[in-house]
């Protein structure tokens, strides 16, 4: 099987990282981008390769829709550079970083507000607290965000664990997402058995590819949205593929993510970028020229074939050498 290495830089830091690795994987059906975080260990990897094999072989069920919708993120900016970025983004639905620090309620206020002026009352606002808060923190910052934002569409992650999602969810009126506490496959069905979210954030990568995914929708029985895990615009194919082939969409999608790396495997005419808050449905090939100008050095390289073997041996016994 074709393989081969990329190393991209992103345009800010995203979880400690500068530069975004991946390997994209050539099959009958197409392109799998295999990609998971350098800290993994093998088995949180095989998902991750499961995902990129059905890319690679089997290709994914039939959309249901031929777009997507997808918010714009706002960082932790100041209010002007917010209501600017959001107005750029042709979006209707902002999603907008709290509680980067201690301390940055008052700020994260100010944001909230720019954001809605910027959307109008038709748009919708989402703050994603990547689990910074503890129960009784989130309880105070959700209602005054609530108000602030007049009205939240939801609040991603408010905090660490299923248990105080659960707490904090039963403390105020804003719906509660699950993101970080949905990382494998059993994690949304706790989650929904919790009582601790109305909305569940999945991403088809980490879950083990689109029917994967699809299937873990079902069984948890709560409204879905679909998240990039910093792809390529091979890997967020597959997950437009997910998002497309959801038999209810009811909110905008994380998926406009492309801007975050500096630079794609695909062709510039190709590349999954939203325009005017919207990403088409197709699949995306690496285009060679471009493929070869993010290639990884030897040593990186080699890395991840060693990564890539390992990984193999673990969902398939038969593919171990
Ligand atoms: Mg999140």
């Amino acid at each position: 099987m074709q393989a081969d290495v990329y190393a991209i830089e992103t345009t800010t830091r995203f979880r400690g990282i500068s530069v975004r690795e991946g390997m994209l994987l050539a099959g009958p059906a197409g392109w799998g981008e295999f990609c998971p975080f350098p800290e993994y260990d093998d088995a949180e990897a095989a998902p991750w390769l499961a995902a990129a094999l059905e890319a690679a072989h089997d290709g994914w069920p039939e959309p249901v829709r031929e777009r997507i919708p997808v918010n714009c993120i706002v960082p932790a900016v100041v209010p002007e550079r917010a209501h600017a970025m959001v107005v750029a983004s042709g979006c209707a639905t902002a999603k907008v970083k709290v509680a980067d620090e201690p301390g940055s309620l008052p700020a994260d206020l100010e944001r909230v507000a720019a954001v809605r002026d910027a959307l109008g009352p038709a748009g919708a606002v989402r703050v994603d607290a990547n689990a910074r808060w503890d129960v009784d923190e989130a309880v105070t910052a959700i209602r005054a965000l609530d108000r602030a934002a007049g009205g939240l569409q939801y609040v991603e992650q408010p905090c660490v664990t299923v248990d105080e999602l659960a707490a904090v969810r039963r403390r105020v009126d804003v719906r509660i997402a699950a993101d970080e506490s949905i990382r494998r496959a059993e994690d949304p069905l706790r989650v929904a058995v919790a009582e601790a979210a109305d909305v569940a954030v999945l991403k088809c990568a980490p879950l083990g590819g689109v029917r994967r995914a699809l299937a873990v929708a079902e069984a948890c029985g709560l409204p879905c949205v679909v998240s990039s895990a910093l792809e390529t615009s091979v890997g967020l194919a597959a997950e437009i593929a997910l998002a497309a082939a959801l038999p209810q969409l009811d909110f905008a999608c994380g998926l406009g993510t492309r801007a975050l790396l500096r630079e794609d495997v695909v062709d510039p005419v190709e590349e999954l970028r939203p325009v005017d808050g919207w990403l088409p449905v197709r699949r995306a090939a690496p285009e060679p020229v471009r493929r070869a100008d993010v290639a990884a050095g030897p040593e990186r390289a080699h890395w991840w074939s060693g990564r890539l073997a390992r990984v193999s041996a673990l969902i398939d016994p038969r593919r171990a050498g």
